[in-house]
């Protein structure tokens, strides 16, 4: 059984993007969606200010544009459904990630640069375990 993450070619780009403009600090956005059986579909990114600027390891979105764009994502029968960030690391949750997965039980979406080129990789929190989830590009 394993969750897959449905998110289009282009939105994929415009996380990336945002992830290169905020080098070298960490770039973060939230997904808002919906999940269906195993299946997790972002509809919509919406790009999010990084709170965390002096701090090149960590991101922290604002509650009240977090609090907002929830509200929103509810408004048009959305929920959140994921989280992304870019890593300086290799693409795998950090221990405070890890921490912060607990308390947000959606999709992480995470990607970093190694060499030239961007990697992503998505994580669920399952019974206190990291598992990837697969990344479906439509
Ligand atoms: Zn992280």
């Amino acid at each position: 059984m394993q969750y897959t993450l449905h998110l289009t070619v282009k939105d994929l780009d415009i996380l990336l993007n945002h992830a290169e403009t905020n080098l070298p600090l960490e770039a973060a956005a939230l997904l808002f969606g919906q999940v269906s059986e195993l299946s997790v579909i972002a509809n919509r990114i919406e790009l999010v200010h990084n709170e965390a600027s002096s701090s090149r390891t960590s991101f922290m979105v604002n509650p009240e544009e977090q609090y907002r764009l929830l509200v929103e994502a509810e408004e048009q029968d959305e929920e959140l459904v994921g989280i992304f960030h870019s890593h300086p690391a290799p693409p795998f949750p950090s221990s405070r990630d890890q921490h912060n997965m607990k308390l947000n039980p959606v999709v992480w979406l995470i990607a970093s640069k190694e060499s030239e080129s961007w990697t992503s990789k998505a994580f669920l929190m399952e019974d206190d375990q990291v598992k990837e989830v697969g990344l479906y590009l439509t």
